[in-house]
């Protein structure tokens, strides 16, 4: 394969990669190998000024005289500049991120429909007019809502940065993006990507930094008119704190402890190989990972042992290899994380079933690990361990299973397997979660809405209604009759 990765990445900004103004260069490390990767620039607050004066001006200038149709064609030649150069690209996500190179090839297939979909739902950006009475007439205008400043995790670098990305650039907002520090390569390549394709100048800028410092530095900007993020609740809490005082717009996608439930009735051929997938996939370090299995009494054991088997035996290694189905951990100190929230399941009485020893070596392996016997109260149920590691807790009959599936903090997705399509929909109305899916295991579609209830945020990602997000409505009346309106009749 050809390494992309021996190269010096800068700052993406004003439409070139430059040299940071921090001074600062970091190693990236390989988390599956433990070896340097590439050395990438660090944004320091000078660089985030830079890149905040490049989307105003882009805002000012050609981006914002930049006319919708046109902003299609734009979305849709990333899109097939991103299918031209998915080699590259997956090798450099899968390495940087220690991920399955499987599962980083169908995130890019998603990544360049999700491109698409964006460049037809421009077209969907218009006001409306209705009657007002009278002699007024009333018609409003859609404008962008500003500069944008997006946050974005480790877990799904690429992905994550075009979920953000695609519906600002359809509403015609230019975009200052952090990357996590660890995982910046493919936003970066991507946005070298976006100017050879022809988006302007300023349009698209990426400041890879520390989220305390650089990311709470870019929140706080007051060039920065809205602000989108993806993390942990704990940060997505902050952030809202930050974002109060100058009343700037938010949307917030955070964490999950999403249920998968399981009822007696459910066709298993089916249920279990996809609940196994449903957590372990990304080696659990997604959002919508359904880390809690619920499992209707009855079925308990055999569920726990025929999904524990299927678990044991995924194949774990090399990200490179297409054969593998789960890669590293992001770190060894996430790793460590991980592990802590085992030992600390055991210690609250719950049986580990496989797993649960961090494998030896220089990379970040955990291997998959089933917690079973666990009370929906304990830590393991509750918190979001963002590993490669699963609750299983049983269930009484449809009334306890909603019960514990709604008995969280978070409310980002469900699953939920049954042979009774009535009983698929009454759950689907009565869990809390942003997403249900009934005998399907998937999450993410480009133009199905994405995100959470409760602590999981607000806004949504990859809908139509994403636009709004991005949009300013500004209703204009005008009075078109001969007579004047002087209300105090002066
Ligand atoms: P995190 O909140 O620490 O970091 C996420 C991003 O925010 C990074 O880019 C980080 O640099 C930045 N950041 C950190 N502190 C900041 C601050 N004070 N101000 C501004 N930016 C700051 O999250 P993490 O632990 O690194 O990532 C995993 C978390 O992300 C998990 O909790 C997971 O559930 C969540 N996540 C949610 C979704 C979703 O769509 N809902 C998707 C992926 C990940
Ligand atoms: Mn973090």
């Amino acid at each position: 394969m050809s390494v992309a990765t021996e190269r010096e990445y800068g700052l993406f900004i004003n439409g070139e990669l430059i040299e940071p103004a921090s001074g600062e260069v970091r190693e990236l490390i390989e988390p599956a190998t433990g070896a340097t990767l590439a050395r990438a620039a660090m944004a320091g607050e000078a660089d985030v000024d830079r890149a905040v004066e490049a989307a105003q001006a882009a805002l000012a200038g050609p981006w914002g005289k930049t006319p919708a149709t046109e902003r299609s064609r734009l979305l849709h030649a990333l899109a097939d500049a991103i299918t031209a150069n998915r080699k590259e690209l997956a090798e450099l996500e899968a390495r940087n991120v220690g991920k399955a190179i499987s599962s980083v090839k169908a995130e890019l297939h998603q990544a360049a429909e999700n491109f698409r979909f964006y460049a037809s739902a421009v077209a969907s950006i218009a006001g409306r007019s209705n009657p007002v009475g009278g002699s007024l007439l009333f018609y409003s205008l859609k404008e962008p809502v500003g500069v944008v400043g997006q946050i974005v995790p480790w877990n799904y670098p690429l992905m994550m940065a075009t979920w953000k990305l695609a519906p600002a650039l359809a509403a015609g907002c230019p975009v200052v993006l952090k990357p996590d520090p660890a995982t910046p390569l493919t936003a970066l390549r991507l946005a070298e990507l976006a100017g050879e394709v022809g988006f302007p100048p300023g349009a698209i800028n990426i400041v890879p930094g520390d989220g305390p410092t650089t990311g709470a530095y870019l929140v706080r900007h007051r060039g920065i008119d809205k602000v989108a993020f993806t993390g942990s609740t704990k940060t997505g809490g902050e952030i809202m704190r930050q974002c109060s005082e100058p009343i700037k717009r938010l949307t917030l996608e955070l964490g999950g402890k999403s249920p998968n439930l399981v009822f007696a009735d459910a066709n298993l051929a089916d249920a279990i190989p996809s609940s196994v997938w449903s957590i372990y996939y990304g080696a659990g370090q997604s959002c919508e990972a359904r880390s809690r299995v619920l499992v209707e009494r009855p079925l308990y054991d055999d569920f726990v042992s025929r999904f524990s088997e299927l678990a044991s035996g995924l194949k774990v290694g090399d990200p490179l290899d297409p054969d593998t189905q789960m890669g590293s951990l992001i770190s060894t100190t996430h790793r460590d994380k991980v592990h802590g929230f085992v030992e600390q399941g055991r210690e609250e009485g719950a049986e580990v079933v496989t797993g649960g020893e961090p494998v030896d070596g220089a990379g970040a392996f955990y291997p998959p690990t089933v917690l079973a016997g666990v009370d929906n109260g304990m830590a393991v149920a509750q918190e979001e361990i963002f590993g490669p590691v699963v609750t299983v807790t049983p269930f009484d009959d449809e009334r306890d299973a909603i019960r514990i599936a709604n008995d969280v903090r978070y409310g980002l997705m469900a699953t939920v397997w049954t042979g009774d399509p009535g009983r698929g929909h009454r759950l689907a109305s009565r869990i809390k979660a942003g997403t249900v899916g009934i005998n399907m295991p998937y999450s993410a579609f480009p133009g199905i809405p994405f995100g959470g209830y409760k602590q999981s945020g607000f806004g949504r990602e990859l809908g139509l209604e994403t636009l709004d997000l991005y949009l300013e409505t500004k209703s204009v009346i005008v009075n078109t009759g001969p007579k004047p309106i002087n209300p105090f009749g002066l």
